[in-house]
């Protein structure tokens, strides 16, 4: 069978190595995509449990790669403020978007759609081959090239190979890099929920001593639930009926939503930390939940994997125009040092925040109000978060400024 050359292979078309597929072949480089599962479409009538919090420099990213009027005309939900607070009484803070004359914080979108939109953006570009669904049976990374076999017999060769397979990412392990993992021993509890008082656009999150519990706003009146658990208090959660979880639900948000009339499409995640050692090796990058997994805490998963995908885009488009090798390792690196620390910084607030909350302890709670109440009369750190989460910092990548 004829092998298929391209400049880059990228093994896993989720979210992330789609969005890196698009961007490439807009700086002239081929692609392949290698995805092993037919993903479920976006549906209009059902409102998927699975969304994520999507920034505004991710949104930007999505504009430019030509998915994001797709998304938007389906379904997005945009969120003007954030409210967090916690089991020990405090007010808590909230980041209104409005501060920094902003209209909205991010939006809420279903993964599914944002694949589906991407799908399509990726199929509008000739220099992008979509294999899916496909397994990698071989792989072979030389100090020159990449070249794999896949399932159904065809061949692929590359200058250079992406890991975008997610946390258990093949990629990672067969260029040999080790990573960092630690279990949270908590579980990620989602569902589609419907509550007695609108949310009015705001995103909600309470800490409990077992994990915090986030109702995020949907466009149909609906919240879109993440509730993490210790494994005990998520194996007596997922025991209960639709009506008891509900009640559980109530008494966890502290009614701020009135009762939870319904919570439907119920799933649990297990929820683990990763980091890889390295982001590169000779002819290997990885990208997304194959570099990094964080706490779901603060909706930043898919946000990180699109900055990784655009800061290598930008590294690869340089590198194009310098000696036309997609693989070359010097720009391979540049791109690990300006996204790794990065990363790492993110991973590092999310255990702080996890190991704050996840106590009774009396000296965490006092550290706990302390912070909660100062945040919110500290103008400087607010206006950080708040620009963090809008997308106005300066290291951004071309595509997402
Ligand atoms: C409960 C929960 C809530 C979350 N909420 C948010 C949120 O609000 N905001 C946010 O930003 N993030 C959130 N996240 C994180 C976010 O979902 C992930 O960071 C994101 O999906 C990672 O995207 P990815 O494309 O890197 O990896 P994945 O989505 O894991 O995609 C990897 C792809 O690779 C494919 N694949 C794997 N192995 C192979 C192989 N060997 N060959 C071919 N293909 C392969 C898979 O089929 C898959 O399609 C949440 C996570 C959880 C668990």
């Amino acid at each position: 069978m004829a092998e298929h050359r391209a400049d880059v292979i990228i093994v896993g078309g989720g979210m992330v190595g789609l969005a890196l597929a698009a961007g490439l072949a807009d700086t002239g480089y081929t692609v392949a995509v290698v995805e092993a599962r037919q993903a479920p479409a976006w549906r209009r009538e059902h409102t998927s449990n699975r969304v994520s919090a999507i920034t505004h420099a991710s949104r930007r990213l999505l504009e430019r790669l030509g998915a994001w009027e797709a998304i938007a005309a389906a379904r997005v939900s945009p969120f003007e403020a954030i409210h967090a607070w916690d089991a020990a009484g405090h007010p808590g803070v909230t980041f209104d978007a409005a501060d920094r004359g902003e209209a909205c914080l991010g939006h809420i979108v279903e993964n599914t759609l944002v694949q589906d939109a991407l799908r399509a953006a990726v199929g509008r570009r000739s220099n992008v081959s979509l294999y899916c669904p496909v397994t990698v049976d071989d792989l072979a990374i030389e100090p020159d090239r990449v070249g794999m076999r896949l399932g159904d017999g065809r061949r692929l060769r590359a200058d250079l190979l992406v890991g975008a397979d997610g946390a258990r990412s093949m990629v990672r392990e067969a260029a040999g890099i080790g990573a960092d993992t630690r279990d949270y021993h908590q579980r990620g509890i989602v569902a589609t929920v419907t509550t007695e008082i609108h949310h009015g656009a705001v995103a909600r999150q309470r800490f409990l001593p077992t994990g915090p519990v986030a109702l995020l706003p949907l466009a149909d009146g609906r919240c879109s639930l993440v509730w993490s658990a210790t494994e005990e208090r998520a194996d007596e959660l997922e025991a209960l009926d639709e009506l008891a979880f509900s009640n559980a639900l109530t008494d966890a948000t502290e009614g701020v939503l009135g009762v939870v009339i319904a919570a439907e499409d119920r799933a649990a995640f297990p929820l683990r930390r990763l980091h890889a050692n390295e982001y590169v090796a000779p002819r290997v990058a990885l990208v997304g939940d194959a570099a990094h997994v964080i706490h779901p805490l603060a909706g930043q998963g898919v946000n990180l994997g699109f900055l990784d995908a655009a800061a290598l885009v930008d590294v690869l488009a340089e590198g194009r125009q310098r000696h036309g090798d997609a693989g070359a390792y010097g720009a391979l690196r540049r791109y690990a040092r300006w996204r790794r620390a990065d990363n790492a910084l993110m991973q590092t607030a999310m255990d702080g925040f996890h190991w704050l909350f996840s106590n009774n302890d009396p000296v965490r709670a006092i550290v706990r109000n302390l912070g909660l109440g100062l945040t919110d009369r500290l103008v400087p750190a607010k206006t950080l978060f708040v620009d963090h989460a809008v997308g106005r910092r300066g290291d951004l990548p071309s595509l997402m400024r």
